[in-house]
């Protein structure tokens, strides 16, 4: 079992005030709170005022090629863009992006809340609408395989058999996986 903190997030409970995004630019300022922009927040929210959509988005991973991904999303009669939902730091827009490095920027829920006095991540304490919720839960999770102990795993097999065989062999097997 492993502890899983999660920020849920009700759209419909967004106004688009915007907090969020200048608490958390703050809280990463350097030194911390000591500038607010926007720019640098790993929570964006999408603007739409005429159809009163506000869709907050935590940056996620960076990616370094754009998706296929070209589709509108239609939700309780709403049409959202085609990234709307998407948290990548990817080519094709500067959103989840530092404006001074370029560097991606992910949520890294307030430094996984170094503070002990910070109960909650501080996006979802200045939302005062409650469009962000702050739970923990226990998971199961798979015990993951390290990186570096596949690497050495595969490299001392190479060593032993060479590349050529390890590669027939992986060949081999997803042909009988196929079937
Ligand atoms: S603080 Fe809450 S209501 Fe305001 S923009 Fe952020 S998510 Fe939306
Ligand atoms: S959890 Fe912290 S780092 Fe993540 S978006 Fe909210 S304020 Fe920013």
């Amino acid at each position: 079992m492993k502890k899983v903190r999660v920020i849920n997030i009700d759209a419909d409970k967004c106004n688009g005030c915007r907090a969020c995004e200048a608490i958390c630019s703050a809280f990463h300022a350097s030194p911390k709170y000591s500038s607010i922009n926007p720019e640098r927040s790993r929570i964006r929210v999408n603007f739409d005022p005429l159809n009163d959509i506000y869709i907050p988005v935590m940056g996620g991973e960076y990616t370094a090629s754009e998706c296929n991904s070209r589709y509108t999303i239609t939700l309780d009669g709403k049409k959202y863009e085609e990234c709307a939902f998407c948290r990548a730091s990817c080519p094709s827009r500067d959103l989840f992006k530092d404006p001074d490095s370029g560097l991606p920027l992910k949520c890294d829920m307030c430094e996984d809340l170094e503070d002990p006095s910070l109960e909650e991540p501080w996006c979802v304490q200045w939302c005062l609408s409650d469009a962000l919720t702050y739970e923990e839960r226990e998971e199961e999770v798979e015990e993951e395989v390290k990186q570096e102990e596949l690497e050495i795993g595969l490299e001392s097999l190479v060593d032993r058999y060479g590349l050529q065989k390890i590669m027939d062999t992986v060949a081999r097997m997803s042909m009988s996986k196929k079937g």
